[in-house]
């Protein structure tokens, strides 16, 4: 048993069942012995693969929007670089490689990266040390300023709170123990009925993810009162319909969600319809979103693929070649995985998004 399952009994032994939002939370970010905590889960050694990790080319081209986005903004003479989870860091050197082409850009770049992992903040330091970037707990904390934010692979690993619709109406989705294993089961009556499908029938379960909707706000509020630009990328949806998407990934493979709390990564589907409703709401800009292949085949990937694949040797064409593929393919990344932009109110349209203008949005559909 890992030691978090044990205080996670512990804990369900003293209070009862745990809300499946609280098990993701100490699944994922336990200070001790929560998932993010243990050490570096990207790549091939680890348990899971993102866009940046398969490829240089998907953190050189956000490095091209950022640089677009920036003059945009009317060239501001100081830029924040908020990245929200960054993992290994890899995605910003090679944006930062990327936006050396525009020096002028590159000049006003201060970077600041929301993390909540002691160890991979540590990782962040080796990788990005020439740039000294500055660590937050949130974007709560991170000074004014014309902003670009970040976020690829960030929302999906924030919490998510699950609903069972039962025959008198919702109650919370929990993790209890039976017959001596973590399982889930019924919570204390759930009663939100604006927010929930009333078509929903008897047993199915239902998601929101109270700490995606209040980084929005966040982001928002910023976006009010500086000019700037959030590019969100990740996997999921774009319209709310009921059905548990919790998942949990080891070793390249799904796994059991309630086994092995603290060494699985957990993740849940994007419901990019509610934070396009939150950013509509606060008053900013939403485009999208789009699907990965779309974002990046608009950003020119293709293209790069063919310049890279000039000076290179056949294997390392044939490596480049099937890692493009993944990131923009519809059986792979290519469709499951999407972009949005949430930017300040009158921005324009940004790069990626020229065939999916906002317009064709109404604010609450
Ligand atoms: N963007 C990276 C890593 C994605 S994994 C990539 O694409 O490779 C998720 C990242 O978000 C990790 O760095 C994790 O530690 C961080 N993270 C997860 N929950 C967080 C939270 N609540 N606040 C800040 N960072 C968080």
């Amino acid at each position: 048993m890992t030691p978090l399952e044990t205080l996670i009994r512990t804990r369900i032994a003293v209070d009862g069942p745990i809300p499946v939002s609280e098990y993701m939370a100490l699944a994922l970010g336990h200070p001790d012995h929560g998932y993010y905590m243990n050490g570096s889960p990207f790549g091939a050694d680890g348990d899971f693969i993102t866009s940046p990790e398969i490829s240089q080319v998907f953190g050189e081209l956000i490095g091209l929007w950022a640089a677009v986005t920036w003059q945009q903004m009317g060239s501001p003479e100081k830029t924040v670089l908020i990245e929200c989870g960054p993992g290994r860091g890899t995605l910003m050197t090679d944006l930062l490689r990327a936006a050396e082409d525009v020096p002028v850009f590159a000049r006003t770049i201060e970077i600041h990266l929301v993390e909540t992992s002691k160890t991979l903040r540590n990782i962040q330091a080796g990788t990005l040390s020439c740039i000294n970037p500055v660590w937050h707990d949130s974007i709560e904390t991170v000074p004014p300023g014309p902003t670009i934010l970040i976020a690829n692979e960030f929302i999906d690993a924030l919490p998510i709170r699950q609903v069972t619709r039962e025959h008198t109406g919702w109650s919370e989705r929990c993790v209890g123990l039976t017959d001596d294993t973590l399982q889930f089961m019924p919570g204390s009556a759930y009663e939100d009925p604006a927010g929930t499908p009333i078509d929903a029938i008897t047993g199915e379960v239902y998601e929101f993810r109270p700490a995606a909707t209040a980084f929005v706000d966040e982001l928002s509020a910023r976006l009010a009162t500086h000019p700037g630009a959030a590019l969100i990328i990740d996997y999921g949806y774009e319209r709310q319909s009921p059905g548990d998407t919790l998942q949990a990934v080891r070793d390249h493979q799904f796994a059991d969600p309630l086994a092995d709390p603290g060494e699985a990564d957990l993740t849940a589907h994007v419901d990019f319809g509610a934070l396009r409703s939150h950013g509509f709401n606060s008053g900013c800009h939403v485009f999208g979103p789009v699907n990965q292949a779309a974002f990046l085949r608009s950003l020119g990937i293709v293209q790069r693929m063919t310049a890279l694949s000039e000076n290179a040797t056949p294997e390392q064409i044939e490596t480049l070649y099937s890692s493009i593929q993944r990131l923009i393919d519809p059986g792979a990344m290519g469709t499951l995985f999407k972009a949005m932009v949430i930017s300040h109110s009158g921005a324009p349209t940004p790069a990626g998004f020229e065939y999916h203008s906002t317009s064709s949005y109404r604010r609450n559909d």
